[in-house]
């Protein structure tokens, strides 16, 4: 799960961390009221939107010649204008993709004086199964492009969990970003808050980029990313209320209702699959014979005839999916409840596309006859291999 920058930095600031002031708008009076709340005499109008890269955006309703979706404003009227800008248009830059993100909240903060610009992360590191510290002196910029050129600029300092984050973790830190005297037992000081916030809020990556060093020898989070470990949001109902909806996949959205691990891919053939090893297996087998899955969908262990229905509708709501591929493995579920769930499901939803179904398990027989007898053009498969074959073939030809 992710949060704004607005909402990622007041949790920060819980922990004792340093932001420049701010202040949420949805609305121009709205940004305007908290550009009135601030010193300036330099305000940054920031446009919040699930994505990086705000700073060189373009917005789609704009001219080329328009300032993007971070705009330092040198008055309350230019506050206004730029807020004016942005609202209600579509933001397009390097992580939203072409079709960009419509800008419904806005936050207004107080300008910085910034001497420099570092980059600073935390994340779960899977090879070492620790957190990691990344860090670069090379902040403000695309932390993929300072790590595919200039790889020598960036350091990893792996936190050892028995210990805890040390001082001396700090201090490599601060070592890497070569900051000395206060500088560098504020970077001490930082990091160790940080490593509370990350480990007490269940992260699952915190990226500061910039951190700065301001012009009067502070270092303050100037933007942060924040997401979540959403299987630990049930202890942080704090944080889960901080969930904004528009920004994610409706698709994801509904399957989560339905608690269907879904996840939209870029490919044509949509898969529904119980058990996530035996999902990726599925994917695997398609790509294999020259196609690519629409997504990744596990309905999990008891999946009943609505959980099935369900899923049919979040996979055929996707307007590229060509044909479904259904790889059920019936061992708790029988294969003849999960045939008459398919059956059932297909008639609700008027499938219009190809339907290769394979089973496997308890009751396969009496599963397969259920399909077969359904009247429904449902292609039955006998294994992985001969599945994936049809349900591509079926594509292909209906294409
Ligand atoms: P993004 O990464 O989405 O482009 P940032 O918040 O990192 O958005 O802003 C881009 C750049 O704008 C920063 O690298 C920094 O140079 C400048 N900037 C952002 N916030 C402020 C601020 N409060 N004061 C001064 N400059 C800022
Ligand atoms: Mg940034």
């Amino acid at each position: 799960m992710n949060i704004h920058e607005y909402q990622a930095k007041e949790l920060l600031a819980n922990y004792g961390i340093g932001i420049p002031t701010g202040y949420p708008a949805m609305t121009v009076d709205e940004a305007v009221k908290g550009a009135e709340q601030l010193p300036g005499p330099l305000y940054v109008v920031k446009a919040q939107i699930h994505a990086g890269g705000r700073g060189k955006g373009t917005f789609k309703e704009l001219g080329a010649d328009a300032k993007g979706g971070v705009r330092l404003a040198k008055s309350i009227d230019d506050v206004r204008s730029d807020a004016t800008d942005m609202l209600g248009n579509t933001l397009v830059t390097v992580q939203t993709g072409d079709e960009g993100k419509e800008v419904n909240r806005l936050y207004v903060t107080d300008g910085v004086d910034i001497e420099k610009e570092y980059y600073l992360s935390m994340l779960v590191d899977r090879a070492t199964g620790r957190i990691a510290m990344v860090v670069s002196t090379e902040g403000g910029m695309d932390i993929e492009t300072v790590a595919h050129d200039t790889p020598e600029k960036i350091t990893t300092i792996t936190v050892d969990p028995a210990a805890g984050f040390t001082d001396a973790d700090g201090q490599k830190a601060a070592d890497a970003l070569k900051l000395s005297g206060d500088l560098a037992a504020s970077c001490v000081d930082l990091t160790k808050k940080l490593y509370e916030a990350f480990v007490g809020l269940d992260c699952a990556m915190i990226e500061i980029n910039p951190l700065v060093e301001t012009k009067d020898g502070k270092l303050l989070v100037l933007d942060t990313k924040m997401s979540f470990d959403s299987n630990a949001m049930f202890r942080h109902p704090d944080v889960e209320a901080l969930r904004d909806e528009s920004e994610e996949d409706p698709m994801e959205v509904e399957a989560s209702k339905y608690d269907l691990a879904y996840i939209k891919l870029d490919g044509d053939i949509g898969c529904m699959v119980n058990g996530a090893g035996l999902a990726m297996a599925t994917m695997d087998i398609i790509k294999l014979n020259g196609a690519f899955p629409a997504n990744f969908l596990d309905v999990g262990g008891g999946a009943d005839k609505e959980k099935v229905t369900a899923a049919f509708k979040i996979i055929l709501s996707d307007p590229s999916v060509k044909g479904i591929l259904v790889n059920i493995f019936g061992g708790i579920m029988k294969c003849d409840i999960i045939a008459d769930g398919i059956v059932a499901a297909a008639k609700e939803v008027n499938l219009s596309v190809p339907l290769v179904v394979r089973l496997e398990g308890t009751n396969v027989e009496k599963g397969k006859d259920i399909l077969s007898n359904s009247g429904l053009p449902i292609v039955s498969a006998d294994n992985l291999g001969d599945a994936a074959k049809k349900i591509v073939a079926e594509v292909k030809q209906a294409a």
